[in-house]
């Protein structure tokens, strides 16, 4: 239940108490009384008033407890909604968007992009020769170089752009309302940063990265496809290196 609703629970409970003891006294209490014992004193108006003031004051601070309760358990229930979703979307490694969410981005661009005739493209990066960091200086120092790559690409994309972690040691990064050459121009500078930093106790590490961008039909895989391609082929011609799809 969200708090406007649990509101308007709190208001029509006030709400009932007040019309049922106002109908009580100005209504009921008379027929009640008159049927009972036959010579019922009817009360004054001053009377009836004041009971159905104190009836709203006693309701009112009767529900006091009750109100702050729900509101306790509705903000639990709100964080661990958030915590849920932020958890189904998020990589827990690199806390960049996982593959399922960045999946759900680019789909929906597919569809904006048929829509508006707009144009977007993706940055498929993959780290060179992960296996052997990851043989040469254990598990916990490769997944710091993912950790310290992730930051590179937050750090140097655009605001507009997403970065995700696709898969082990791949990462996607999404550019909307962007053509091949300002994606191939951004996936160059990520080269470039990759190439130049320096990984604790790793030394030096690069990445090759393939990039492609929206056609007509596509879909998510076939998209990706294409991305994957054009990484294949810049591993195969020497890594360390971006390639479009033709
Ligand atoms: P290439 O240059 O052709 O990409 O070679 P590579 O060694 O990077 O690629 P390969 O696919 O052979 O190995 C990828 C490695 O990434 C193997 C796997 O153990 C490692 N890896 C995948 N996910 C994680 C992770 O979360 N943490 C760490 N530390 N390693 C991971
Ligand atoms: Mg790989
Ligand atoms: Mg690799």
């Amino acid at each position: 239940m969200k708090k406007e609703q649990f509101n308007l629970v709190l208001i029509a409970t006030l709400a009932s108490v007040i019309v049922l003891s106002a109908a009580w006294e100005f209504l009921f209490e008379d027929l009640v009384g008159l049927s009972v014992s036959g010579e019922h004193q009817p009360e004054s108006m001053m009377v009836r008033l004041e009971y159905v003031i104190s009836v709203t004051i006693f309701a009112s601070l009767s529900l006091i407890l009750p109100a702050l309760i729900g509101y306790r358990l509705i903000e639990k229930h709100e964080q661990l909604t958030e915590k849920i979703k932020r958890i189904s979307e998020e990589d827990y490694l690199t806390k960049l968007n996982n593959r399922r969410k960045i999946h759900g981005i680019i789909e929906n661009e597919i569809h904006r992009s048929k829509r508006y005739n707009s144009t977007f493209a993706i940055i498929l990066l993959d780290i060179d020769n992960f296996k052997t960091t990851n043989d040469s200086f254990g598990h916990n120092v490769g997944d710091q170089v993912l950790v310290q790559i992730s930051e590179i690409i937050r750090k140097t994309i655009r605001e507009s752009d997403i970065a995700s972690r696709w898969g082990g040691e791949e990462f996607l990064v999404f550019c909307p309302h962007t053509n091949i050459d300002g994606a191939f121009a951004l996936a160059e500078k990520l080269r470039t940063c990759i190439e130049k930093s320096e990984f604790e106790d790793v030394g030096y590490k690069t990445a090759s990265f393939g990039v492609a961008r929206v056609e007509h039909g596509d879909t998510v895989e076939s998209m990706i496809a294409r991305a994957d391609e054009a990484l294949y082929s810049a591993k195969n011609a020497g890594k360390n290196m971006v390639l479009a799809a033709g």
